[in-house]
């Protein structure tokens, strides 16, 4: 469905992210559990863009699946890092045909172990010029819907490492809103306070578009350390660790902990009036099920 569709028919969005598993073990894995993913009834899916290394084929081929096989409405990503404009336009003709109806846009973490990346080779320098370039795709009516892809980009609530002044980072993040971008996805965050004072901060910018809030359930303290790499700047809580370093023996309880945060986080954030809640699943199904369920919800109707 188109983005501008789906904010009119749901108050609240309920987005689940997934990333091309890297086996074939791995995608039966998924596969395994899309149902209970389609039980939530999130209003789509997301899936990344070669983030962590993952291949970029294999983007497209679990949007088409899921597209084709499942209840889900799938939102490829797709970032400008290592990529002339005439391969995103490429792509951008593959997803229309496909029956694609969004993309989130964004720069792209460098590739992992390409120690000679150079980014002066890339056309586009910002995710702001993808957005120009999706944009422009649109203009030309080369999507069947009229209305062109909808466009999503990345917001980070407590900063993006590299743009350290903060008045200028949020010139930024407006330019890809006036750029066409029809709404906003969050780096992930573990204090709602983040969360509000940037969207007070997005909001005496001008930033009209729904900002949707990225939530991740901690599963183990391990995976804590790979996203607090690979999520560069985000914040964890005191109160936070010392629950989940109290709990380093057991790793059901600091799964368990992990869902508690989760799930405080998301029902304050209803509470304050958030357009969208988007889960960083890491391809599992368990947390965000047992975050529904803590929220006395079996689906996502039960919280718009
Ligand atoms: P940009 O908007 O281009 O911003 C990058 C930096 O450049 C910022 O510091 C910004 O302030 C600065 N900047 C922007 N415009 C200008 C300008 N005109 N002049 C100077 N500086 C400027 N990565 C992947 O590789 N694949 C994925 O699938 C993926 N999915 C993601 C999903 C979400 C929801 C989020 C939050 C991040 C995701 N990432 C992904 C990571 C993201 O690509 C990186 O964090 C990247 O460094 C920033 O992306 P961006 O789109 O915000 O880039």
């Amino acid at each position: 469905m188109h983005i501008q569709d789906v904010f009119q028919q749901h108050s609240v969005t309920f987005s689940f992210e997934f990333f091309p598993p890297r086996s074939d073990q791995a995608w039966g894995a998924l596969f395994e559990r899309i149902s209970v993913f389609e039980e939530l009834g999130p209003s789509f899916v997301s899936v990344t863009y070669g983030a962590g290394g993952t291949t970029r084929q294999q983007t497209h081929d679990l949007v088409i699946r899921l597209h084709r096989e499942t209840k889900l409405d799938p939102i490829p990503h797709l970032t400008c890092v290592c990529h002339a404009r005439s391969e995103i336009e490429a792509i951008l003709a593959r997803y229309a045909e496909a029956g694609m109806e969004n993309i989130l846009a964004l720069h792209g973490d460098p590739p992992q172990g390409m120690a000679e990346y150079d980014p002066d080779r890339d056309d586009f320098r910002y995710a702001v010029d993808l957005v120009r370039c999706i944009r422009a795709f649109n203009d030309a009516g080369r999507h069947p819907d009229r209305r062109g892809f909808g466009i999503g980009v990345a917001g980070f609530p407590e900063g993006h490492p590299a743009t350290l002044n903060r008045l200028v980072e949020m010139d930024h993040l407006k330019a890809k809103v006036d750029a066409g971008a029809d709404w906003v996805t969050t780096q992930m965050f573990f204090d709602n306070n983040e969360f509000y004072d940037w969207r007070e901060r997005c909001e005496l910018a001008g930033i009209r578009v729904p900002l949707l809030a990225g939530i991740m359930p901690i599963v183990s303290l391990k995976n804590m350390k790979r996203m607090a790499d690979l999520a560069a700047g985000t914040r964890f809580p005191a109160r936070l660790l010392k629950g989940l370093y109290k709990r380093q023996d057991d790793p059901a309880a600091v799964r368990q902990f992990g869902v508690l945060w989760a799930t405080e986080q998301c029902r304050d954030l209803l509470d304050h009036d958030v357009r969208g809640l988007h889960f960083y699943t890491l391809n599992r199904s368990d947390s965000t099920k047992q975050v529904f369920e803590t929220l006395g919800a079996k689906d996502s109707s039960v919280l718009r």
